[in-house]
């Protein structure tokens, strides 16, 4: 154990609308009885891409005492759930992150998914 960041979801204030699933390339949440839960603290590498995404303002970054984020435990939770990896899709043209890069973004109450070539239009309009 040692003190480093990681996720934190306020379970009073999640919905379990689970768009914080996908942005995880990890894979560490889970909707469980209609709450998010990261499923297991190693596969979290307290990045927060998650944070954008939530309507509910239900995510954060916390700092304290948690195992360490752990590599070899996201490849094999990754091999035996081939599906947790989904790739992100830009809002505006559809491309995905295996063709462009994709960054989240906030807009009016709503998250979304921007590309780096639709970014300057979404900036300039
Ligand atoms: S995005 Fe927010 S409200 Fe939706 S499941 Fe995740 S933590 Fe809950
Ligand atoms: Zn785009």
């Amino acid at each position: 154990m040692a003190v480093r960041q990681i996720v934190s979801i306020d379970e009073e204030k999640c919905n379990g609308c689970g768009l914080c699933v996908s942005p995880c390339v990890e894979g560490a949440i889970t909707i469980e009885n209609g709450k998010a839960k990261v499923k297991n603290e190693k596969l979290c590498d307290g990045a927060g891409f998650c944070i954008g995404v939530c309507p509910q303002g239900a995510l954060s970054v916390e700092h304290r005492e948690a195992p360490g984020f752990d590599e070899h435990a996201v490849e094999e939770h990754i091999k035996q759930n081939p599906g947790t990896y989904i790739p992100q899709v830009c809002h505006r043209c559809g491309r995905n992150e295996d063709q462009v890069i994709v960054l989240p973004c906030r807009n009016r109450g709503q998250s979304i998914w921007v590309c780096t070539g639709c970014l300057p239009a979404l900036i300039h309009g």
